[in-house]
């Protein structure tokens, strides 16, 4: 018959991959830790394990989405009886730390270990622009690939476990602060009374197209010169929107942040050279 599965995890993100490979037609069997779950996925075929130890002796894989670290030693580092020669595959959000936590338990237990980090939200999986970023062990994600591939594109970093983690935090850095430069600028305005929605209209279009420059600065940064020509430090001042934002009773601390890696390189000697100096800033760990 079809592979088997075992989906352990059904919040919102278990359930859209537990149903994606349902969808498909795959064998899948669900659990989860509080029941009452699991009927929708029943209903599309899906066999729902009367305990943990069940679904994880009815599958070869076996998908954990689960919480965290806590929960994942909670329900599996007990269980290396039942996992040894299975492949997990963890989509639970780690640190890189605890992915290579986990990785080493897996080593020391004989089970074949997979670590990814999801870079969609549950409505994207199966979808245009749905990412899954793993590391761990080669032969899993080779071999797993018809599976994985149904979740969003498939990446493989390396088999330190730690590494999808490290890229899929590396990314949502860039998300969460330019999330909040968008809010800095939303209390800006709202501050004469603007509505944030009125203010997301037209920031949006712009700070779209300026996600086209991210691979020009990265090449800038990876030449290992700032002396391109491109906007100077000098020019990129900030001091006049911390102004801005002062002057309007609103904190100017998101733009703050930028300007104080600005000033330190501005400081240093390097403000005719090109913005892109900041980087500088972020290596070597606090100043
Ligand atoms: P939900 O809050 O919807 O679901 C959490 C799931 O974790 C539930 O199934 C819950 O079980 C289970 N759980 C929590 N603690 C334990 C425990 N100690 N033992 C066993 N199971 C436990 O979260 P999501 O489904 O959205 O997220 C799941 C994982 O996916 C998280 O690590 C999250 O960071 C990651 N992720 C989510 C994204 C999203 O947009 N939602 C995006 C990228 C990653 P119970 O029902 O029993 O409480």
């Amino acid at each position: 018959g079809a592979k088997q599965y075992a989906f352990l995890g059904l919040g919102n993100m278990g359930r859209a991959l537990a149903g994606a490979a349902l969808a498909e037609g795959r064998g899948v069997t669900v659990w989860n830790r509080t029941p009452g779950k699991s009927a929708e996925l029943e209903e599309r075929g899906a066999v729902a394990a009367e305990s943990l130890e069940d679904a994880l002796r009815s599958s070869p894989v076996v998908v954990a989405c689960l919480f965290d670290l806590a929960s994942v030693e909670e329900q599996l580092f007990g269980h290396a009886d039942l996992l040894r020669g299975r492949v997990l595959v963890n989509l639970t959000t780690t640190n890189p730390e605890e992915s290579r936590k986990i990785g080493r338990w897996a080593a020391e237990n004989g089970v074949r270990y997979l670590d990814g980090g999801i870079m969609a939200t549950p409505g994207m999986i199966g979808r245009e622009g749905s990412q899954i970023l793993y590391s761990g062990e080669e032969a899993v994600f080779e071999e797993e690939r018809d599976l994985l591939d149904l979740w969003g594109e498939s990446r493989y970093f390396g088999s330190d476990a730690g590494l999808a983690s490290l890229w899929d935090l590396a990314i949502l850095a860039g998300m969460y602060v330019m999330y909040a430069g968008f809010f800095q600028g939303a209390a800006m305005v709202g501050s004469e009374g603007v509505k944030a929605v009125d203010f997301a209209a037209i920031a949006q279009p712009f700070l779209r197209s300026m996600t086209e420059f991210l691979p020009v600065q990265a090449q800038v940064i990876d030449s290992g010169s700032y002396e391109h020509g491109g906007q100077s430090l000098e020019f990129s001042d900030l001091g006049k929107m911390v102004r801005a934002a002062d002057d309007q009773g609103v904190s100017p601390r998101a733009v703050q942040m930028v300007q104080d890696l600005l000033r330190e390189q501005i400081d240093a000697g390097f403000g005719h050279e090109d913005f892109e100096r900041i980087f500088e800033g972020f290596r070597g760990g606090n100043q």
